[in-house]
C-alpha cells in the first residue's frame, strides 16, 4: 500500500493522498531534543552545580549514565555532603579537620583533596564507564 503510494506520489504532480500527519513518536523526539538543547544550555551557563559538574560535565553524560541514585551518593554527586565543617556549624562535630590535616573538610576541599582523590577518581571512572557502555550498545541498537 505503501510502495503504491509512493509510486502514485512520484508519478503526479498532484494527489489525493497528501501527507498532512506526522507521526505523534516524532514529535515527541523533537520535544525531547529541542529540551534537553535548551537544558544544556542553562546548565552551560549557570555558575552552580558546580560539583555535580565534576561528574557529569554535558547534560549528555548525565542521561546516558544509568545509576541508582542513592541519597548518599546524590549527595556526593551535588555536593551537598553532610562533611565535618557542616556538621560542626550545627554543634553536630567538634572538628573540623579533614583526614589529610591539610583543611577544613568542605565540599570544595574534598574535591581537591589528596585524600580523597582515588574515590573521587573511581567515582568518575565507574560513571564513564557505565555512560561508554550505553553509548556503545545504543550505538549498536540503533544501526
Ligand atoms: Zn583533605
Amino acid at each position: 500500500m505503501a510502495d503504491r503510494l509512493a509510486k502514485e506520489a512520484a508519478r503526479s504532480d498532484g494527489t489525493k493522498y497528501g501527507y498532512s500527519r506526522i507521526l505523534i513518536s516524532a514529535i515527541y523526539r523533537e520535544a525531547a531534543e529541542e529540551a534537553i538543547l535548551k537544558w544544556q544550555e542553562q546548565w552551560t551557563k549557570t555558575s552552580k552545580a558546580e560539583a555535580t559538574k565534576q561528574y557529569f560535565p554535558t547534560l549528555m553524560d548525565r542521561i546516558w549514565t544509568k545509576i541508582n541514585l542513592t541519597s548518599k551518593l546524590t549527595a556526593v554527586l551535588s555536593g551537598r555532603s553532610k562533611t565535618k565543617a557542616y556538621l560542626y556549624r550545627f554543634n553536630l562535630r567538634e572538628d573540623v579537620k579533614c583526614i589529610c590535616d591539610k583543611d577544613d573538610q568542605t565540599m570544595d576541599h574534598l574535591f581537591q583533596c589528596i585524600e580523597t582523590r582515588k574515590q573521587r577518581d573511581w567515582t568518575k571512572l565507574h560513571l564513564s564507564k557505565q555512560k561508554n557502555w550505553l553509548a556503545n550498545n545504543l550505538e549498536l541498537i540503533t544501526k
